[in-house]
């Protein structure tokens, strides 16, 4: 049997041509992918096929049967996937309303948010502006002024978010760090991202109360600080209290709660200071009783020792 391809391409006579076309057996690619969008009848068929023939004399069949489609499935990926496809201006608004329609019963600041990235010259882009801000301020928190601040910061109400911000921010609590002893008696320290945080300030002190004269500081540009290049003994370094305080356009935050880095109690050596598991013996080096694992360091100077 010769199907209607092969018959179509392999035929140069006019007349097969004329018999073939009568016949109905002459189907460009073109005109038999468009048969088989429409056999499936799918969102994803009709997508397909506007993808390879957007300047076909069908694209305009295709985008509304899309638009059916998007409509039956009422979501915002399929109404978003209908807009890439680059419909007609009519169908364009109209999507943009259903979209607008589910943003506004989600109503959270995520869903807001993608709305503006997406639609930024959309008519509804200001309906979106104004409830994301009503709902920024009914939940009144720092989290959700800054949220709105970083998309919205050329607006009014960027303006007013800003306000709320500075007021806030001296306010601001950060979560207390984790200090965790590393094998060279150095400190291992991170904590929680601060929303809004453009740095942060370590401060250290052998005191919990953090008095003038004894404390150090160091600035921060991540949530995690390592400190092992202070010279001295153990003593000099522990026990050590640390303390994390966030910084935005120059301004702290109040300081976190802080850890504490120090030495376990070597239980008559028994124990491994740093991290309580059996000790192996005694580190002149570091006067500390040590385990099999924290028995190799790297000092100050990168040197590498094993100790005992
Ligand atoms: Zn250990």
């Amino acid at each position: 049997m010769v199907t209607p391809k092969l018959a179509c391409g392999a035929s140069r006579n006019l007349l097969w041509i004329g018999l073939l076309a009568t016949l109905g057996a002459c189907e460009s690619t073109e005109e038999r992918d468009w048969r088989l969008a429409q056999e499936d009848g799918s969102f994803g068929a009709f997508k397909r096929f506007l993808g390879r023939y957007r300047s076909s004399p069908l694209a305009a069949s295709a985008l509304r049967q899309l638009w059916q489609r998007a409509q039956d499935m009422n979501t915002l990926p399929a109404y978003e996937s209908f807009l890439r496809a680059d419909p007609e201006p009519r169908h364009r608004a109209l999507a943009e309303q259903a979209i607008w329609k589910i943003v506004e019963q989600t109503n959270s600041a995520n869903a807001y948010q993608e709305f503006l990235d997406e639609h930024a010259k959309s008519p509804l882009a200001a309906a979106a502006r104004d409830a994301w801000w009503q709902l920024t301020e009914r939940e009144g928190t720092m989290d959700a002024y800054l949220q709105f601040l970083e998309r919205n910061a050329g607006s009014p109400q960027g303006a007013k978010a800003s306000e709320v911000v500075r007021f806030l921010w001296p306010t601001t609590m950060v979560g207390r760090p984790t200090c965790t002893l590393a094998s060279n008696l150095a400190v291992d320290l991170s904590w929680s991202r601060v929303p809004g945080a453009q740095s942060y300030v370590v401060d250290w002190s052998p005191s919990p109360r953090f008095r003038k004269e004894t404390t150090q500081w160091t600035l921060a540009l991540s949530t995690w600080k390592k400190l092992g290049e202070r010279a001295g003994s153990p003593d000099a370094k522990l026990p050590m209290y640390y303390r994390i305080s966030a910084i935005r356009h120059g301004v702290r935050t109040l300081p976190s709660e802080p850890c504490l880095a120090r030495l376990l109690p070597s239980k008559h050596g028994t124990a491994c200071q740093i991290c309580g598991e059996k000790a192996i013996g005694y580190c002149h080096l570091r006067r500390t009783f040590v385990c099999r694992a924290h028995a190799t360091f790297t000092d100050e100077h990168g040197q590498r020792w094993r100790c005992p």
